[in-house]
């Protein structure tokens, strides 16, 4: 599949009319760092930080895992990565770390959760994160950030161990942004000062879809319910970017469905500007985009918002044949 949209890898993700989305790749691992070159990806938007955890039989050290970030930020060649802090729980259990039994554990103590809660593995990461960077811009983004207070103390604690840094003398990262991942719809809701607040947000979609329909993204009966493009999330969706853009703050959006080409297709006719995807995703998403009037598109999905359609899946496939 590489090989079939390498004729467009180093052209843009330019739409007919003119507009351009940013492609980004997640990664997890060093072997992923290749597909950077390999995908045309413009960065990282997701470094899921918990494999490394997930590798090992404890705690990683925090000189190995500043070894192995200055080795992603190294491949990624000066391109931005956006380093997850550890986000388990859930469907990520660390097997040395003790937990509560949990009735409900996608509802239960995860991510930023578990992070503001047992701030010594926190701590250590992201110290390990600036010392990393030495030098070089730093990108932090916080998974699973539900009200404001949690993403104001995380934050809170980067900024200390800054400070930290600076104060035994090491290299201090040449820039920091920092970043909250939007994964329920409370975060959607949150105030001004929020959205004022965060350099950037990314929209976990596997999470937020899981949680708008209140349906498991793990129980494949009721996963398939409900459509990506259904009317209801795909303008709760736009409700996120107009906030986001009111306040003049980064938005996108990394979870798979960023990575169908379709649904990425409609994300960006709803404004949405960068995307983070599986390495593989870029060239088919990038070749639809390409190929888009994003304005007409726009057209069929707003109308198709006030035609009474439970998707605009219907709408979007009709308007796509009839332009081929
Ligand atoms: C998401 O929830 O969309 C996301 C990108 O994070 P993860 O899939 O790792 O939960
Ligand atoms: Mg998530």
């Amino acid at each position: 599949a590489q090989q079939r949209y390498s004729s467009i890898r180093e052209k843009p993700a330019e739409t007919l009319d003119g507009d351009r989305i940013a492609l980004h790749m997640n990664a997890g691992l060093m072997a992923d760092l290749p597909s950077l070159e390999g995908s045309g990806a413009e960065g990282v938007g997701l470094f899921r930080t918990e494999l490394q955890f997930l590798v090992q039989s404890q705690v990683p050290k925090r000189g190995d895992l500043a070894a192995l970030y200055a080795r992603v930020m190294d491949a990624a060649g000066g391109k931005r990565v956006a380093f997850r802090t550890l986000d388990i729980g859930s469907d990520k259990v660390l097997p040395y770390m003790k937990r509560p039994d949990e009735p409900n554990p996608a509802l239960g103590w995860r991510a930023i959760r578990v992070g503001l809660d047992k701030v010594g593995v926190m701590r250590m990461q992201l110290q390990a994160l600036i010392r990393a960077a030495n030098g070089r811009p730093l990108t932090v983004m916080f998974p699973f950030v539900a009200q404001f207070d949690e993403f104001k103390a995380a934050r809170e604690h980067l900024m200390r161990e800054i400070d930290r840094e600076e104060k035994l003398g090491h290299t201090l990262p040449a820039s920091v942004e920092v970043g909250a991942m939007l994964e329920t719809p409370s975060l959607a809701f949150a105030p001004k000062q929020f959205f004022d607040m965060a350099d950037f947000i990314s929209i976990g979609g596997n999470d937020l879809k899981q949680f708008f329909f209140a349906a498991d993204r793990e129980n494949e009966q009721v996963r398939r319910r409900y459509d990506t493009l259904n009317v209801s999330y795909l303008s709760f969706l736009k409700q996120i970017v107009e906030r986001a853009s009111a306040s003049g703050t980064h938005l996108s959006f990394c979870g798979e469905d960023a990575g169908r080409p379709l649904e990425a297709m409609c994300f960006a006719a709803i404004g949405m500007r960068t995307l983070s995807m599986r390495p593989a995703s870029i060239g088919p998403v990038k070749h639809l985009l390409r190929r888009t009037d994003l304005a007409e598109a726009r057209d069929v999905i707003e109308t198709a918002f006030t035609s009474g359609a439970q998707s605009v899946r219907p709408a979007v496939m009709e308007w796509m044949r009839n332009r081929d």
